[in-house]
C-alpha cells in the first residue's frame, strides 16, 4: 500500500480545479520551468523533463521548497503556438475555460496523487481473501505494476482482471451462482444518537489530506511517517467514537474508510525502509 504514484504535472488553479496536463506535453517539446522562466530539470536527471514521474514530481517539490512558490510552470511555447490547439484540444479547451491559454502563456503546475499500486490483494484469478469476493481494478493489488505503474496501463488492467474474473465464476458457476447474502439485522437505535455535524466531516478530510500529502506523500522520512502515524491514530480514534454514536451516513463511512486506508498507506510505508519505485523514503 506504501507504493503510492503521484503525477507531476496537475494544473494549479486557485479555486482547486483538479486537472492532470499529459505526459506526452513534455513528450511534444514543453518544459518545466520555475516561475521566473528558467527551466531546473537538467539539475536533477539527464532526461530532463521526461524524467520518470517520480523524479520530476521531487524536483518540482524540491524547487518549491527553496523558492517558496506554490507552483511552478509548464512552458508549451517550444511546441509552437499554432500546433498547441490541434496537439492538445482538451487541455487548449480546459485551460481556456479557466482564463489560461496555453498558446500563450505557460500552465501553472504542481504535482498530486495519482494511482494506488497496493490496495486489496488478489490471486491471479481475482480472488481476494474472503470467499466471493473478487477484486479488479485500481482498488486491486494484483501485483501487475510492481512498485510503480508504468503510463495507460490501469484500465487494461481493470479490463483484463475483469474478464479473467467473468471466465472464472463462469467456469466454476455452481459455487459462485445462486449465493444468498445472510440477512443483515435492522439499525440497533440506542437513542444516544449523536448529530454529524459536516463542518467537523470537512475539517477531518482536510486534516487527512494535509496528514497524507505532508507526511506520506512523494518524499517520506522517519520523523514524517512517525507524525502521521501519531495523528492518524487520534484521528481514527475520534472517528471511531464518533462512528458508534452516529447513525450511518455516507460521508462518515467514506471518512473511516479513508482515515483506515490512510493508515494503511502510513503503517507500510513506515515498515519498507527501502526507497523503491512509488515509494521513496530520504532517510
Ligand atoms: C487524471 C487521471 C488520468 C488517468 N489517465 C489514465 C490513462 O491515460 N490510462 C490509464 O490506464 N489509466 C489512467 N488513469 C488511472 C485510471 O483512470 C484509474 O486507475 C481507473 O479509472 C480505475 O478504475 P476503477 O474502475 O478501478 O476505479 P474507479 O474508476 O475509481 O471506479 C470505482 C467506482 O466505484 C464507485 N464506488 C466507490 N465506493 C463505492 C461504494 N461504496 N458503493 C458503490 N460504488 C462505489 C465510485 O463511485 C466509482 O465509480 C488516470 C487516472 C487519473 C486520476
Amino acid at each position: 500500500m506504501e507504493f503510492t504514484q503521484f503525477h507531476p504535472t496537475t494544473l494549479y488553479h486557485p479555486k482547486g480545479h483538479n486537472f492532470l496536463i499529459s505526459e506526452s506535453v513534455r513528450g511534444e517539446g514543453a518544459v518545466i520551468t520555475d516561475t521566473r522562466g528558467r527551466p531546473f530539470m537538467h539539475k536533477y536527471h539527464e532526461k530532463k523533463d521526461l524524467a520518470p514521474r517520480d523524479i520530476v514530481t521531487r524536483a518540482i517539490l524540491n524547487e518549491l521548497l527553496e523558492s517558496g512558490d506554490k507552483f511552478v510552470l509548464l512552458d508549451l511555447s517550444p511546441i509552437g503556438k499554432e500546433n498547441i490547439p490541434k496537439r492538445f484540444p482538451n487541455i487548449y479547451k480546459t485551460c481556456l475555460q479557466l482564463d489560461i491559454d496555453i498558446s500563450e502563456s505557460p500552465i501553472p503546475i504542481v504535482p498530486a496523487f495519482h494511482f494506488s499500486c497496493g490496495g486489496v490483494m488478489t490471486d491471479i484469478h481475482g480472488r481476494t481473501n474472503i470467499e466471493r469476493l473478487f477484486a479488479a481494478g485500481e482498488v486491486a493489488c494484483t501485483g501487475l505494476h510492481g512498485a510503480n505503474r508504468l503510463a495507460s496501463t490501469s484500465l487494461l488492467e481493470a479490463m483484463v482482471f475483469g474478464r479473467i474474473i467473468s471466465d472464472y465464476t463462469i467456469a466454476n458457476k455452481d459455487f459462485y451462482y445462486g449465493f444468498k447474502f445472510p440477512e443483515v439485522r435492522d439499525w440497533i437505535d440506542t437513542g444516544i444518537i449523536d448529530i454529524i455535524d459536516p463542518a467537523l466531516i470537512k475539517q477531518d478530510w482536510t486534516y487527512l489530506q494535509n496528514i497524507m500529502w505532508n507526511y506520506v506523500g512523494p518524499v517520506r522520512s522517519k520523523k514524517r511517517l512517525q507524525r502521521a502515524l501519531i495523528d492518524l491514530r487520534n484521528l481514527q480514534e475520534d472517528i471511531e467514537n464518533f462512528y458508534r454514536d452516529a447513525k450511518m451516513d455516507r460521508k462518515m463511512v467514506e471518512l473511516r474508510n479513508a482515515i483506515q486506508t490512510g493508515a494503511v498507506v502510513a503503517e507500510h510505508a513506515w515498515t519498507n525502509r527501502d526507497s523503491l519505485g512509488a515509494h521513496y523514503r530520504i532517510d
